[in-house]
């Protein structure tokens, strides 16, 4: 991957010495945020600097295995104010994963208020925000991880890279590129987890530590949603699925077992774009998928106050689940009459 030299020896200048550190990914947490974070965390804390990883909200039962994920707080949880506390002593925050503060939500509004640190962007998706001093911004990227690999190796050379921080690393780039079967599989993507898997790290029990370690409550979640929730328009190349707080309840839900759901309507040969909403506390949440050419980034900015990347994106509604459908319906028919989709 192409990074700007110039920008590598500003982070080396700024942390030429000792920092406090502290490294934010953003709500509802994914494999790509924490794998990432924790990687730049591993590297910056065995070169002496202080380091706190913070998320919004907690991450997913099946991710708790990650290595050092116990010590990453949780805002929502920090109850004795940790995140306060380092986000006031910090000379550096880092955000991860996400192209602007209001991705993490009152963790956000939380860095926000610290204006004397130097603050950097370490991101994948279109559109970064203003306010970050050194900005990595790379689209192209399948991955935050892969984009973190190549920062820490420009910062310190492969040798730096343990095993540790490769099974971190490795953990955000498969789950970022769908097991390596999304868009951006460059070849500098390969020669990396080539370069991940020589530390040793046991990749086929990275992918069932992820990918095999549901309950069964989320099979058969995930049985009732395809079957009796999945609906189609525009003669079957547009899906959606919905799960409202009642279903999720029936099939025991935990916080990320609806995870993936949305790519399964995209296992159909014509099916051209997937939404999945799902019920949360005050809003619902919205999950879209497309292939090829439909932009799903554009749609999520459009009609759900969201973003993402052409081929995966989200948003939020804050009017009811019939409602929301509703809308989703007359957009999509919006969408196809400008030949978006
Ligand atoms: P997911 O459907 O897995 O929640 O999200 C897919 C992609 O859309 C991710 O890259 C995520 O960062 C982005 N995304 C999800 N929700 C939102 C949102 O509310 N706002 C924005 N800007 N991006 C989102
Ligand atoms: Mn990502």
């Amino acid at each position: 991957m192409n990074i700007n030299e110039e920008r590598i020896e500003e982070l080396r200048r700024l942390f030429g010495r000792p920092c406090n550190v502290v490294i934010v990914g953003h709500t509802n947490p994914d494999g790509d945020a924490i794998g990432s974070s924790l990687a730049l965390a591993e590297v910056l804390t065995a070169r002496g600097h202080k380091v706190t990883c913070a998320l919004p909200n907690n991450y997913p039962y099946y991710l708790r295995w990650i290595p050092d994920s116990e010590h990453i707080i949780i805002y929502r949880n920090d109850d004795e104010h940790c995140t306060e506390k380092a986000l006031g002593e910090a000379d550096v925050i880092v955000c991860a994963d996400m192209n602007a503060l209001t991705r993490a939500d009152a963790l956000g509004e939380a860095v926000s208020k610290n204006s004397t640190a130097k603050r950097v962007l370490i991101d994948h998706h279109l559109y970064p925000a203003e306010g970050f001093d050194i900005v990595f911004s790379h689209p192209e990227s399948s991955s935050t991880a892969f984009l973190m690999y190549s920062i820490i190796v420009a910062l310190y050379g492969k040798e730096a890279i343990t095993a540790k921080i490769a099974t971190q690393l490795y953990v955000g780039i498969m789950t970022d590129t769908g097991n390596f079967a999304f868009s951006n599989l460059t070849p500098d993507l390969f020669e990396a987890v080539a370069a991940l898997s020589a530390t040793g790290i046991n990749i086929p029990q990275i992918y069932n530590n992820v990918y095999n370690s549901f309950t069964e409550g989320r099979a058969k979640l995930f049985g009732y949603t395809i079957n009796r929730k999945m609906k189609t328009l525009l003669g079957g190349r547009v899906a959606y699925m919905s799960l409202t707080e009642e279903e999720m309840r029936r099939y025991w839900f935990q916080q990320g077992d609806n995870e993936g759901f949305v790519n399964y309507p995209l296992t159909i040969k014509k099916m051209k774009m997937s939404a999945m909403f799902t019920a949360q506390t005050g809003f619902i949440r919205v999950s879209l998928r497309s292939r090829g050419d439909v932009d799903v980034d554009t749609f999520a900015r459009r009609y759900f106050n969201g973003g993402g990347h052409k081929n995966a994106a989200g948003g939020k509604s804050f009017v009811s689940m019939d409602e929301t459908i509703a809308h989703y319906i007359n957009s999509v028919k919006e969408y196809h009459e400008e030949g978006l989709v």
